[in-house]
């Protein structure tokens, strides 16, 4: 019998262990961490054999192949030992992909990965069709693989799953942008990021479809020197040459089949300029699976967002409150400040990755009025911006930071936590960092 090693037993690596078991394998499971007790039923209900806290090399240089959890570096010990030995190391979702035949939409991006994923899969599921929701969001695709029957699956891919991912192919793939992100996992070489994001089209012939954000400069020169076989489908801002969907003043335009979806601007859920690409994408894609259009335009008016991305929380005393704790880099700042209409009590700070500020300058002179700095070391961002808004203060919680904002806002102000940071001094994580915000707010 054939051995199958899963390395991290994680919500992907659980589900590998899973279908391979279903599909006949001797399977083993191995994670250098704690196993949750989640995942230790569920690995025990399929009598699969694990173990934690320690990789055995006895147990798992014997394997013919190996799927890897995309959390595990290339650089981990174990993974070089593995490689030495020839034992080929794939992701779940090539190992899920063998054994079904649903129609895969995936979708990848240095942002708005998982909007565009949970927007997709709600235009289509509220149209009726039978679809599952996998990748980094939602269930793996290889449990859902081995235990349900679905006609089509929307995928969230991060660049760690595309690295081990060869013969998996993409009946429709969206490349939604590529800013510089991960280059620690990537040699610190831009291009290396480039191209494992670029695998998202890898294998997909003349029947299949590529969707891409036709205003970014990296997809776009990239584009020149890959020769694609699926069929293109650029969108951008502006109309363009062979752009088929895009916007104008007043409205969102996807120019697909022989009448065009057109719909207000203002009727889609999703503000901001950044969504209305990803809303962009995700028609695309729904037109392709042939969504009526009627239907398309109710879902892109009825989605409720995702949690900690620019989401609305309240309105007290005629102050709006805007979670975008997800933001934890400047251009998704930059996006978020974009989009507000009113003036900005702006809440940021936290774990600075190295951050230039420069990006968002402008938009704070025209829009904020007052900084409220939420972080252990607030100097970095004093020192940037002290002197260019009317208001600058420091925050060491965020009941404090919530209730300053309280006192600065006026009427007709939104006070946004778009926090460009990551969240790990004063908070778990960002999801931690969106609730308490969101508990403050609706204290107040
Ligand atoms: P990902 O899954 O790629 O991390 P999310 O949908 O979780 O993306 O959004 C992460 C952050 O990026 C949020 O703060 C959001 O406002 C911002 N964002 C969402 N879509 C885009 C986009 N198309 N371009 C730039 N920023 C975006």
């Amino acid at each position: 019998m054939e051995r199958i090693v899963v390395l991290g037993a994680g919500e992907s690596g659980t589900g590998a262990a899973v279908l391979a078991k279903v599909k006949g394998f001797d399977v083993f499971v191995s994670d250098f961490s704690a196993i949750q007790q989640s995942q230790k039923d569920i690995l025990d209900s399929y009598s699969i054999a694990w173990e934690e806290k320690q990789h055995t090399e006895a147990m798992i240089l014997n394997a013919s192949e190996v799927i890897k959890s995309p959390g595990i570096p290339d650089k981990a010990p174990i993974v070089q030992k593995i490689t030495e030995k020839h034992i080929p190391i794939i992701s779940e979702i090539e190992f899920a992909g063998r054994y079904t035949k649903a129609k895969m939409i995936c979708i990848t991006g240095s942002n708005g990965k998982t909007t565009t994923t949970l927007l997709t899969y709600h235009i289509l599921k509220d149209a009726g069709l039978n679809v599952g929701l996998a990748g980094n969001v939602g269930k793996s695709l290889a449990f859902q693989v081995a235990t349900e029957n679905f006609d089509c699956y929307v995928i969230e891919l991060s660049s760690f799953q595309l690295d081990n991912m060869y013969n998996f192919k993409a009946d429709i793939a969206i490349l939604l942008n590529i800013t510089p992100d991960h280059l620690d996992r990537y040699g610190y070489e831009m291009q290396n990021y480039i191209d494992a994001k670029f695998r998202i089209t890898q294998n997909q012939t003349h029947d299949d479809a590529f969707i891409f954000w036709n205003d970014d400069p990296i997809i776009t020169k990239e584009l020149q020197k890959h020769k694609l076989h699926a069929k293109l489908y650029p969108f951008a801002e502006n109309k363009a040459k062979d752009v088929i969907a895009y916007t104008d003043d007043d409205n969102f335009i996807i120019d697909l089949s022989d009448e065009a979806l057109v719909m207000a601007r203002e009727e889609l859920a999703l503000t901001g300029t950044h969504n209305l690409y990803n809303s962009l994408a995700a028609g695309i894609s729904a037109n392709l699976v042939n969504i009526r259009k009627n239907d398309i335009r109710k879902a892109l008016k009825t989605f409720q967002g995702v949690e900690h991305r620019l989401k609305y929380v309240a309105t007290v005393r005629g102050v709006r409150y805007v979670n975008d704790s997800k933001a934890t880099n400047v251009n998704s700042c930059w996006y978020a400040l974009e989009s507000m209409q009113t003036p900005v009590v702006l809440i940021l700070g936290g774990k600075d990755k190295g951050n230039d500020y420069t990006e968002i300058e402008n938009l704070v002179k025209q829009k904020v009025h007052t900084i409220i700095c939420l972080g252990v070391d607030n100097s970095k961002l004093h020192s940037f911006f002290d002197g260019k808004v009317p208001a600058i203060l420091d925050a060491n919680s965020m009941n404090d930071a919530v209730d300053k904002a309280y006192l600065v806002a006026h009427k007709g102000d939104t006070v946004l936590l778009s926090p460009c940071c990551a969240s790990f001094d004063l908070f778990k994580n960002y999801e931690d960092r969106g609730e308490q915000f969101k508990e403050c707010v609706l204290k107040l």
